[in-house]
Parts: C-alpha cells; sequence; structure tokens
C-alpha cells in the first residue's frame, strides 16, 4: 500500500500476533503491510486440507478460556466470536485410563470458590486444605519451578494440577515456571467458573481466527503478502531504514515502522543483541476420521495415559499430546495405534483404526522454564521504529493465542505512540 502520513506499517509474519496488530492498526486507520514467509497466514494456529484423511484438519486443537479477553476481544474485532463454542458453565471431564475412573470438575460462577467446599464439584480424594499452595501460587514474588512451590503428587495434583498446566504451559509441570502458573490462576481460577469455561473452534481454528481476519483486512484493502520472507533489517541512525527481501529491498521513509511478529529464533537471527528464550517443547496431535458416540463430552482430559485431551468434533477425533518430545522419534503408524487403542477404550468405539493423521510440531512453544521465561524482551527495542511481538515475548503469558494476540495488540498500541517510545530496560 502507499505510504501515507502516518507511514506505513510493515508487519513482519502473518501469525496471530502479526495479525492482532493489523486488526488493531488498521481499525484506527493506520496504513499497514503485512509480510508472510509461508504460503498461508495462521503461522502455528492454522487448519489445512489433509490428503490423508481428507479432512480439514487445524496442526492442533486448540484451547482458550472465557477469561482470555485479548483473544475475545480480537475475535470480535474480525466478526468471529460465534465461531468459538462451550458450555455454559465451566466443567471439565476427567478420566483415568489406568482404573476407568471418571470425574468431573465444576466450578462456580463468581469469584469465591465454592466449588473447593463442595465434594461434589472438586476433584475426588481432595480435601480442601489441599486448595490452599495453588491459592498461594498467586502471590509469589520470583520465579521458580513449581515443584519448589507447591507439592507435586497427591490426587489434587494428579487429577487436576497436573493435565492443567501441562496443557496450559507445555512442559512437565514439575519443571515449569511458578510464575506463570500464578498468572493462569490470577487470569481464570481466581475470577471464577466465568473466566474458565473452555472454548475450541469446531470447525477450526483458521475458520476462526485467520480466515475472518483476512477478509476483514482485505475489506480495509491489505492483502497479506504470503511467500514473502524477511531476510534482513537494515540499520541506520537507530531506526529500521530497510527492509531486505532478498531479490527485493524496500527502503523505509521517515516514518515507517516496523513490528517483527516472527517466532524467537527467526527475530535473534534478525535483530543484533536481542535475548531470546531458545529451549522449546513440542505438541503431538493426533487426528481420526470417525463420527464421535453421540453424547459423548466435546472434550474430556485423560490422565494415566498417552494421550491427555480427547475432542470430539464433527466427524472427527482429536487428540492433543503436550510437551511430546519422547514421541516425536515414534514411528507414527505405533503412535496413531497406541493413541487409537485409548480412545477406542474411552469412547467405546471399534478398535479397527480409522483414517488418521499425526502432526508433530516440534518448536510448538518456547520452554515455560524461569530460565526461558526470563530471557523473553519487551515490545521496545533500541531501534525507535521497530517493535516485537510473538508469543515468547514477555506478556507474562505462557505461549498461548492469548499471549500472541496480547502481543500483537501491545506492538500496535507503541507504533501509535512512536514518539514516546524509551529504550527496554
Ligand atoms: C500444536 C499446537 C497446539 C497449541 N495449542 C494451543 C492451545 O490449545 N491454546 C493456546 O492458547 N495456544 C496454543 N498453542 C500456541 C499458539 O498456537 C501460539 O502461541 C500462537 O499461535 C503464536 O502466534 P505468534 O503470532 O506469536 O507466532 P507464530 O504463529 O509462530 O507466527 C509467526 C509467523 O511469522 C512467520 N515468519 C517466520 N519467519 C519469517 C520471516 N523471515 N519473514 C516473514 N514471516 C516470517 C511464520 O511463518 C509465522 O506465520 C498451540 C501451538 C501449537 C503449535
Amino acid at each position: 500500500m502507499p505510504s501515507s502520513d502516518t507511514g506505513t506499517v510493515h508487519i513482519i509474519g502473518a501469525g496471530l500476533a502479526g495479525l492482532a496488530a493489523a486488526v488493531r492498526l488498521s481499525a484506527h486507520g493506520r496504513t499497514v503491510d503485512v509480510h508472510e514467509a509461508t504460503g498461508q497466514a495462521g503461522g502455528r494456529c492454522r487448519s489445512y486440507y489433509d490428503h490423508v484423511t481428507g479432512m480439514v484438519i487445524d496442526n492442533g486443537t486448540h484451547l482458550l478460556l472465557s477469561g482470555n479477553h485479548a483473544a475475545l476481544e480480537y475475535l470480535q474485532a474480525i466478526d468471529a466470536e460465534h465461531l468459538l463454542e462451550g458450555p455454559p458453565s465451566a466443567e471439565f471431564e476427567f478420566i483415568d485410563l489406568a482404573n476407568s475412573q471418571r470425574w468431573t470438575v465444576r466450578f462456580n460462577d463468581g469469584q469465591i470458590p465454592w466449588w473447593i467446599f463442595d465434594k461434589t464439584r472438586r476433584v475426588p480424594q481432595t480435601r480442601v486444605r489441599d486448595y490452599w499452595p495453588l491459592i498461594r501460587l498467586m502471590w509469589r514474588s520470583g520465579d521458580k519451578p513449581l515443584s519448589e512451590l507447591m507439592p507435586c503428587t497427591g490426587p489434587l495434583y494428579e487429577r487436576l494440577v497436573e493435565p492443567l498446566f501441562l496443557a496450559a504451559l507445555n512442559i512437565e509441570p514439575l519443571h515449569g515456571s511458578g510464575e506463570l502458573a500464578g498468572t493462569i490462576i490470577r487470569e481464570t481460577l481466581a475470577l471464577g467458573g466465568r473466566a474458565c469455561r473452555p472454548l475450541i473452534a469446531p470447525d477450526g481454528i483458521g475458520n476462526a481466527f485467520v480466515a475472518p481476519a483476512l477478509r476483514k483486512l482485505r475489506e480495509r484493502g491489505i492483502e497479506v503478502m504470503l511467500q514473502r520472507p524477511l531476510h534482513a533489517l537494515e540499520f541506520d541512525d537507530g531506526r529500521v531504514s530497510a527492509l531486505d527481501f532478498g531479490e527485493e529491498r524496500t527502503a523505509l521513509g521517515e516514518h515507517d515502522s516496523v513490528i517483527l511478529a516472527v517466532p524467537a529464533y527467526a527475530a535473534a537471527a534478525m535483530v543484533p543483541e536481542l535475548t531470546v528464550p531458545s529451549a522449546f517443547r513440542s505438541i503431538v496431535n493426533a487426528h481420526f476420521r470417525i463420527d464421535p458416540p453421540a453424547g459423548f463430552p466435546r472434550m474430556i482430559g485423560a490422565i494415566n495415559s498417552t494421550s491427555e485431551w480427547i475432542f470430539a468434533l464433527p466427524g472427527r477425533i482429536a487428540v492433543t499430546v503436550s510437551d511430546a518430545g519422547e514421541l516425536l522419534e515414534m514411528p507414527r503408524a505405533d503412535l496413531a495405534a497406541l493413541i487409537w487403542r485409548e480412545v477406542a477404550s474411552v469412547t467405546g468405539l471399534p478398535g479397527e483404526l480409522p483414517p488418521w493423521q499425526i502432526v508433530r510440531e516440534r518448536r510448538a512453544t518456547f520452554a515455560a522454564t524461569p530460565e526461558e521465561n526470563a530471557k523473553r524482551p519487551g515490545p521496545v527495542t533500541q531501534w525507535r521504529n521497530l517493535a516485537l511481538a510473538g508469543d515468547w515475548t514477555a506478556t507474562g503469558l505462557p505461549a498461548t493465542i492469548e499471549g500472541a494476540v496480547r502481543s500483537g495488540h501491545r506492538a500496535a498500541e507503541l507504533i501509535e505512540r512512536t514518539r514516546t517510545w524509551t529504550r527496554a530496560a
């Protein structure tokens, strides 16, 4: 797009951080160019047609909570809020595959956690006082692994805390950052069930988070430029002076600015002296083309199994395994068969393996340890027209959609008040 009086904002990377920044800035009438390296927008949050199963699948079934206010605001801004679905109240069903025992944790709507005092709502075989260390996590200062901050054994840990934090932090919770776990509690459990309703996009995350954003941007005259990897940033006189796309170079005008919304390792390759998280954790998803049994819950958490969350979706069942490092080298067919055996035992479906696909995301998120969390930079850089965005920047949240969207909004706000920028601490 042509440069305007306030300059063009070049957004590098069309993941959710970049898209959220583009939607926010264009809503305020700013001129925006979005440059994406791959042939598809969405980054780590994408849907695509899988020829093996003949279905559109997500790279991973993304779970949000109703307290993820920035993600919901983003969906509202792109007219897509209705594409997320969840139960009317915050209920989580679980099954223990070691003994087939089932239970449901039912949070009450209000902020006072009555559910802890109610045996029919809290985790079976737990006492009220077991919950105290969880509550105390909110008020800790200084980051430490969770194992140093609360008991990591017993029914409460095994049946709620471990599955919850494993999903939210994407790391074995023993090693997970207590600070990030505390934020999760503060922003969800502590606000009551209204902030904890699980939300998913049954018709695909691409349909909910990406396609409507591209439509909204198009309405505003912005076309995301695909297959356009940025090779390097050029710097001069305390600012980014040009964008090097390999065969093409874009010189930046006096009022032009850049939001670098690429993954941590890509940002570190382009921005001198940038410290970023450098350890990552994987996520494995299995997809099966089969109709879930009638009445089967939309999602169920499993313990003592390889499968962690089983999602019943239209015409398919999807299974998520977080921090799945040990599964990365397992033959895909063996993994599909292992996971299907568990799904068949939970759902009562036949043991015969339906058409399947395994998606392994090796660098799904940065490793949410205290050490890696401490390496996350803020959005401000020493170059006055360059802001950083991405789930790996210092959002205070784990690497999630909510964190990515907040980082995009924050970078957009910085660009809007460019003159007040200061050097990052
Ligand atoms: C399998 C899986 C399951 C997940 N489950 C959940 C979940 O249940 N709930 C949840 O909240 N979060 C979940 N997440 C995390 C969530 O997907 C991410 O936090 C979020 O999508 C990150 O968005 P981002 O924009 O920060 O980064 P990215 O999505 O990585 O976007 C960066 C973009 O930059 C592009 N890029 C890279 N280099 C260049 C370059 N040189 N030039 C131009 N473009 C470039 C990339 O192609 C990409 O499109 C999951 C992630 C995965 C992988």
